[in-house]
């Protein structure tokens, strides 16, 4: 059984080194970091204890033999161990958002309201706690976690309109016969997250599903949970009944259980391509509403009137911020014309950014989620070379000194071919290929022969060229001059092609769709059947 005092032995690429479950390896900052999140909050541990289910409003321990390991990217430290929780505990965390549906789908929706409102302030007055769990446990550095709660919370922001929203239509059809629309609830949902973003994704779902009268099971990525058990605890303390948000975590036991469950009416999920296909198969075959996000390849066109210097330093952020894990990161490049010659320029500043520890002061970007995502990623940045692909800038052999442990792979950039591996594949990883193209057309053709969908920018100074891009280009979210075109979530997420399973997106009025269905009354009431009107005191003539 698992001693919290002994060391923990994991292989690593060959290697055999010990996890320390003591936090000696830990830093100053991140080991107090660790103690205090800890000791503040119900459902995560960070000091090598257990990460709790959250089931019926209560923070319980699970009775599995079966754990997962977390370690800290930066250094191995096991922080918490995450339990595949059974099957019975799968049960009652169904059972518990069963019986709060009944309940909860009939509050006002000013109560429901009342809520996300509640639940806005203790976010943005809890940011740090938030950031600092997904810090230590996903390893993106603390500017970029307080970004990722920042961009949930604007979900919790807009769902507070709900009241207006959901505000539907109505018509006299025919004499004092109405027919009017209501948004009714589905049911149980389900939530299944990735690692990439622990707090803006569970945000996603939390707050929509909530406001419009359903009831949710979440299941957090088993990487790095901690950020959805503190969002968790504050939906608590912001008003939302037990039952009505329940937590509970594994891999894909849970996962299929939550595909099977009769119960369960729709599911959301954020994640792989391998997980998503599965997930919206399985789900749609057992009658479930299901939207999926997948991976993605995101292009940025460079055009040769563009402005060097933002288009430069746009790329070579959202190339490389969050160490490339992000399904809107700018993966590609397409120098156009004489843009090509800017190339040694963008090496030049992708090497200036420094890798390290998520909490190091002017730290750019931080480790891999774990040595399996480091040796994915550097066996793709190999196979380029077998490719014949040209690596300019190579950071597998980065080591930081202070995090020998770390899961790092530093700026990587690779002059590449649309039929090589390393373009053809999601990499998740820093890591951007270059290609070159005459024209413009030339790029819009590589990026609609793309599979993926989610997101395209153009760096120009033409209005005429943004707006042929906006016009031909085949993805969702396009940037002109904007490098990470994720919509605000007055809008919906829009990503097409292979990156998205399922019609109705996530957030914004799709959100509001996705967990409501319509329900058309038409109704009867002649006036002249009213009761209760005066008295005629006139001969009744029986006309
Ligand atoms: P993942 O698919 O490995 O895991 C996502 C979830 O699915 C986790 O909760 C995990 O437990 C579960 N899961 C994993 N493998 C499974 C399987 N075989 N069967 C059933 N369930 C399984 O994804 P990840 O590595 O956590 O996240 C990275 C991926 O997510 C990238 O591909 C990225 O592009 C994508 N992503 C997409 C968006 C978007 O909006 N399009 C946003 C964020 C991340």
């Amino acid at each position: 059984m698992f001693s919290p005092r002994f060391p923990q032995l994991r292989s690593i690429r060959g290697r055999t080194f010990a996890t320390s479950t003591t936090l000696s390896a830990l830093n100053a900052v991140a080991r107090s970091t660790a103690q205090q999140l800890s000791a503040d909050w119900k459902g995560t541990s960070a000091t090598g204890g257990t990460t709790k289910n959250f089931i019926g409003g209560e923070f319980v321990e699970s009775k599995t033999t079966e754990w997962i390991d977390l370690p800290d990217p930066s250094t191995q430290t096991v922080l918490s161990r995450v339990p595949q929780a059974t099957h019975d505990e799968f049960e009652q965390a169904v059972d518990a958002a069963s019986q709060a549906y009944k309940t909860w789908s009939r509050t006002s929706v000013i109560t429901r309201q009342r809520f996300v409102m509640n639940l806005q302030q203790l976010l943005r007055e809890n940011a740090d706690s938030i950031a600092n769990s997904i810090v230590l446990e996903q390893g993106k550095t603390f500017a970029d976690a307080r970004g990722d709660l920042l961009r949930g919370l604007q979900v919790v922001e807009t769902a507070t309109a709900v009241s207006t929203t959901l505000l539907g239509d109505k018509l006299e059809v025919s004499k004092d016969m109405d027919t009017y629309v209501k948004r009714v609830p589905l049911g149980v949902c389900a939530s299944i997250a990735p690692f990439n973003f622990p707090a803006m994704i569970p945000l996603w779902t939390i707050p929509i599903a909530a406001v419009t009268g359903n009831t949710l099971v979440l299941k957090p990525s088993e990487r790095d949970p901690g950020a959805a058990m503190i969002i968790a605890e504050l939906c608590q303390k912001a008003g939302l009944p037990d039952g009505v948000l329940n937590v509970i975590h594994g891999g894909v036991p849970t996962v299929n259980a939550i595909c099977d469950h009769p119960a369960i009416k729709a599911i959301s999920f954020v994640g792989g391509d391998k997980a998503g296909r599965h997930i919206y198969e399985r789900g749609t075959q057992n009658g479930k509403r299901v939207q999926a996000n997948l991976g993605a390849k995101n292009h940025a066109i460079v055009m040769p009137d563009a402005n060097k210097n933002l288009a430069l330093n746009s790329i070579v952020g959202a190339a490389f911020g969050a160490a490339g894990q992000r399904c809107m990161a700018l993966s590609v490049a397409i120098l156009v014309g004489e843009a090509q010659s800017w190339l040694p320029e963008l090496v030049e500043r992708a090497q200036k950014l420094k890798v390290s520890g998520g909490f190091e002061p002017g730290a750019d970007l931080g480790p891999l989620i774990s040595p399996a995502a480091k040796k994915r990623v550097i066996g793709l940045i190999g196979s380029a070379e077998e490719d014949g692909g040209n690596v300019v800038l190579d950071g597998r052999n980065l080591t930081v000194p202070e995090y020998p442990e770390g899961n790092f792979v530093g700026p990587t950039i690779i002059e590449a071919g649309t039929k090589m591996k390393c373009y053809q594949q999601e990499i998740f990883g820093p890591v951007l290929i270059v290609l070159r193209a005459e024209t413009m057309d030339d790029a819009l053709d590589i990026i609609n022969e793309n599979r993926y969908g989610n997101g395209a920018a153009i760096f120009t100074q033409s209005g005429a060229t943004a707006k042929k891009f906006e016009t031909e280009v085949n993805v969702g979210q396009l940037g002109v001059n904007v490098p990470i075109p994720v919509p605000l979530p007055m809008f919906a997420w829009s990503g097409n092609k292979a990156s998205v399973l399922g019609d109705i997106g996530f957030y914004g009025k799709s959100g509001i769709n996705f967990y409501t269905q319509n329900k058309t009354i038409t109704s009867l009431w002649r006036a002249e059947d009213a009761v209760g009107t005066r008295a005629s005191v006139n001969m009744p003539t029986h006309h």
